[in-house]
């Protein structure tokens, strides 16, 4: 899950990274009297997950109350790029010397941690990778050995930061490198990490995705958890514990297991369709797992069509089967479902559908003929 940066700025500053004193809030007067508190000037920063809040008015400095005011009231109810502003995070304005980027991140295919480190930060990192790659300073840590202060120095002279931000860098990065670990990140981002005029390395963002599988091993997380931002799908869907990712087309997609999800996902594509989401039902799919699975799926308005796509490993097919059944009873469903069924007792499954089965309800005897139903259903003409 992905946190606001004043969360995790929060998170940086348990380990010991400086970041700047301030206080998140979700009201205009709550929002002066923290200014007030923490003294002027401040910067008045929109909290949403997405890049540039700079550039679309969502982060202004105010010198006075009455600033911090009036960008309070400006900002608050602001819609960036879709996400509409309900926090702000009010913190001491720093000066700037210099702006840098660092980051730690997994490289999969080389499977190992990989930090990035340049002297050219602010802007998006991935414009600097295009534009000027070499500025970026790349470092592979095995997550066995960790990362040691020598292999730090090294990064950081290779990134040619100016040498008065040396010794904090490597503090710093240090010290990211333990909230990225022990706090089992996927992603931490510090951009701009800057240097300012009096000699200060500090973080003035944070961007942090935690991975959502450790959260039994971070109690606390939970308060993460609780203001992650959902659209009412995906909230239904948390709240069942299905693993549903919602998604802009008109075929709702079931299916066992997160590699057939996918797979699914990806022949609707092919096929010239597109999904409404990816959804993954997991290893057992009873009744009340294909009932949420299917009620989620219905309460998306775009959706025209559903595609339950099976495949029957340790999960037979008679009890998918009944599974599907059973929740055809329970929930009211208007589209055409079709329905790739394979695997183990795949034929008790289909034997069990068989008397359900009609325009409604439809078995395809492969994935790509359920696939190409599944998008005709839905509107579509398929490939
Ligand atoms: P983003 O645009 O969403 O990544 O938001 P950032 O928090 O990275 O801020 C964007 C830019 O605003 C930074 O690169 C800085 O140039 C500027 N900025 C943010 N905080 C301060 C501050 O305390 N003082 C000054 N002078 N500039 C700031
Ligand atoms: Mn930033």
């Amino acid at each position: 899950m992905d946190l606001f940066e004043y969360q995790g700025k929060q998170l940086f500053a348990r380990y010991g990274i400086p970041v700047s004193d301030g206080a998140p809030v979700t009201t205009v007067p709550e929002a002066v009297e923290v200014a007030d508190r923490i003294g002027y000037p401040v910067v008045v920063k929109a909290q949403v997950q997405v890049g540039g809040r700079g550039k679309a008015g969502g982060i202004k400095l105010a010198a006075n109350s009455d600033e911090a005011k009036a960008h309070a009231e400006a900002i608050l109810g602001m819609d960036i790029k879709g996400h509409v502003v309900k926090v702000v995070w009010i913190e001491r304005a720093s000066d700037i010397a210099e702006e840098y980027y660092a980051s730690f991140t997994l490289d999969r295919g080389a499977k190992l941690h990989l930090g990035m480190l340049s002297a050219q930060g602010g802007v998006e990192i991935e414009q600097v990778a295009e534009e000027n790659p070499d500025a970026i300073a790349r470092i592979h840590v095995d997550p066995v050995d960790g990362l040691t202060e020598a292999q730090c120095r090294e990064w950081v002279a290779a990134a040619k930061l100016n040498p008065a931000a040396t010794e904090g860098a490597v503090e710093i990065l240090l010290r990211l490198y333990r909230a990225y670990t022990e706090g089992d990140a996927d992603l931490v981002e510090i951009n701009p990490l800057i240097l300012t005029p009096d000699g200060r390395v500090h973080a003035l963002d944070a961007k942090v995705t935690l991975d959502d599988n450790a959260t039994f091993r971070h109690p606390d997380y939970v308060d993460y958890d609780a203001t992650q931002v959902r659209d009412a799908r995906e909230e239904f869907a948390h709240q069942q514990g299905l693993q549903y990712v919602g998604l802009e087309g008109s075929v709702g997609v079931i299916a066992n297991g997160a590699g057939l999800a996918m797979s699914t996902v990806d022949i609707v594509n092919q096929v010239g369709g597109s999904p409404a989401n990816f959804l993954d039902i997991g290893g057992g799919a009873n009744a009340d797992v294909m009932a949420g699975a299917l009620g989620v799926i219905v309460s998306d308005p775009n959706v025209r069509s559903i595609f339950i796509n099976i495949f029957g490993g340790i999960t037979k097919g008679e009890e998918v089967a009944n599974g599907i059944v059973q929740a055809l009873d329970r929930v009211q469903i208007d589209a055409p479902i079709v329905i790739r069924l394979d695997g183990t007792n795949a034929d008790e499954g289909r034997k069990i559908l068989e008397p359900r089965l009609s325009d409604r309800l439809q078995l395809q005897p492969t994935m790509l003929d359920a696939a190409r139903k599944a998008v005709e259903l839905a509107g579509g003409v398929p490939k």
